[in-house]
């Protein structure tokens, strides 16, 4: 018997893909796609039966050849100061986390692209679990979707889209999963679907040199780099690929980016006690910066078992701040959000995936 036929997965098609294939393999006209889409992507839909202004017929014909691959929320945990850790399961069995940060002014998730990550930074966890996959562009996009609809519920909200701010610094090297994050975004910043705006979106990469020349001509979001060393020694010891491109054709690469007028790129540098937060470490860092149109995000290290790094002191962060501050860098001293449920910067490793790799 020959195998059943592939379903294809709609809500991981671009808006033109899923054009052509409603036309081609299913006879339908070209209308029948924008309703599709908004359904996909503007309510969040997770299965045909929803969507009742389709008609049944075309409900039908749908599950033959199509399918929504699900992303089941398993578990969230909430942290005193608001922050929401949620776990999604994949139809795989494995899992993910996404951070919901709600401030007074904006709703950010942050939103993983990978399971696990090659990148190997030693103060993450997240590294220590290794690449096991690519994320679809469905499963990046339908962590907001479901982020959305959780948001809507808790808060008793009417509007579709309660998130404002989307950062992609969860699990994963965005960069390493270049195209499926493209096509993403561009769901994500589409008009019939959940119509981000470039302003609103962050991509934070660890520096894959080529791909960000790439990122800067094929997308228009903003770019994070997380630099997190003043030198190459430094950086190597803690990121892995510092080793392949090095701190000048990291910063060489961002000197090139296409900003965008009024637009700076942020770095990240996360504060490591006595490796890499001392008044030399500053000085250079300022150095590093000087011709780059650059803001700085210095992030007070969450500590992680095992990982053996330990956090700065408040004063110390303080102190390495106002040093970049005299040289008109600009810096600031990220809040910790979601510390006590390990929901953030660098501690996104649930443990089923953990354990699911450990020996028996
Ligand atoms: S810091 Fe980012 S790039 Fe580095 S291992 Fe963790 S998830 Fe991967």
């Amino acid at each position: 018997m020959p195998a059943p036929a592939k379903l294809v997965d709609v809500a991981s098609l671009s808006r033109e893909k899923l054009a052509l294939f409603l036309s081609e393999q299913l006879g339908e006209r070209p209308f029948r796609a924008a309703q599709l889409y908004r359904w996909l992507h503007q309510r969040g839909a997770t299965s045909f039966d929803e969507m009742t202004d389709l008609s049944k017929a075309l409900r039908e014909k749908l599950k033959v050849k199509a399918e929504i691959v699900p992303l089941v929320k398993d578990l969230e945990q909430r942290s005193v100061d608001g922050t929401i850790k949620y776990r999604f399961k994949t139809r795989d069995g494995r899992f993910i986390e996404s951070v919901y940060m709600p401030a007074e002014d904006r709703k950010t998730l942050c939103v993983s692209t990978q399971v696990g990550c090659a990148m190997a930074c030693s103060f993450c966890m997240t590294g220590t679990l290794g690449l096991k996959r690519n994320l679809t562009p469905g499963e990046i996009v339908a962590q907001v979707h479901a982020v959305n609809r959780e948001v809507r519920r808790n808060e008793n909200l009417e509007t579709l889209r309660p998130l404002t701010n989307l950062v992609f610094m969860g699990m994963g090297e965005p960069l390493h999963n270049f195209e499926n994050l493209k096509t993403a975004l561009a769901i994500l910043q589409s008009e019939e679907g959940p119509n981000f705006s470039h302003r609103h979106i962050t991509v934070s990469t660890v520096g894959l040199v080529p791909m960000i020349e790439r990122f800067g001509q094929e997308t228009d979001v903003k770019l994070a780099i997380s630099l997190n060393a003043s030198t190459d020694e430094q950086r190597s010891k803690t990121m892995p690929v510092n080793r392949k491109w090095n701190i000048q054709a990291l910063l060489d690469a961002c000197r090139k980016f296409p900003l965008r007028q009024g637009r700076r790129i942020t770095f990240e540098y996360v504060l490591l006690k006595g490796f890499n937060d001392t008044d030399e470490d500053a000085h250079r860092l300022r150095e590093l910066l000087r011709d780059i149109p650059a803001k700085v995000n210095l992030i007070p290290y969450n500590e992680n078992p095992g990982l053996g790094f330990q956090t700065t002191g408040e004063q110390r962060a303080e102190e390495f701040r106002a040093i970049l501050a005299e040289a008109h860098v600009a810096a600031y001293i990220r809040k910790n959000r979601g510390r006590d449920i390990a929901g953030a910067c660098g501690q996104l490793a649930n443990r089923d995936e953990t354990a699911a790799e450990a020996p028996v």
